[in-house]
């Protein structure tokens, strides 16, 4: 297992505020990176609005994507929230993402099961499999850069 991607403190509290505020619907978004380290975390809406599934409505997708792209970053990959269970990718999970979310691009699973004790993982979605990846956190100890 390898540090797949770095990101600040802040981008990992932003996702896990996320997933707390839409509980018990999952929640899901996008992260834009430059160099392996995340610059945004990009909110989408649960088009399923569903507290089981989640995709992001491909209009959203390509008006995300673009933002991205103006903003001099890449699209690093995706999140979304398990509500119930552990933040583990589910056969439904893999089957959905393949084709999507194999690396580079790192798929984020916040679980809220606990909501006073979220729990952050990430993977990389691959050949029908999951296979855990690291993340680096950043800490915030200086004021953010723009
Ligand atoms: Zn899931």
């Amino acid at each position: 297992m390898g540090v797949a991607i770095r990101l600040r403190r802040a981008h990992v509290d932003a996702m896990i505020a996320h997933a707390l505020e839409d509980a018990p619907i999952e929640c899901c978004g996008m992260l834009a990176a430059r160099d392996g380290t995340v610059t945004d975390v990009h909110p989408a809406v649960n088009k399923e609005n569903s507290p089981y599934r989640f995709s992001i409505d491909p209009l959203q997708t390509r008006r995300l994507e673009e933002q991205i792209d103006a903003s001099g970053a890449s699209l690093a990959g995706f999140y979304h929230s398990h509500t119930g269970s552990d933040p583990i990718p589910s056969p439904t999970d893999i089957r959905m993402m393949s084709s999507l979310f194999g690396p580079p691009y790192v798929h984020f699973v916040i679980g809220v099961a606990d909501r006073d004790h979220p729990v952050v993982r990430v993977w990389y979605i691959q050949d029908g499999d999951r296979i855990e990846q690291e993340f680096e956190v950043i800490e915030d100890t200086a004021p953010a850069t723009p």
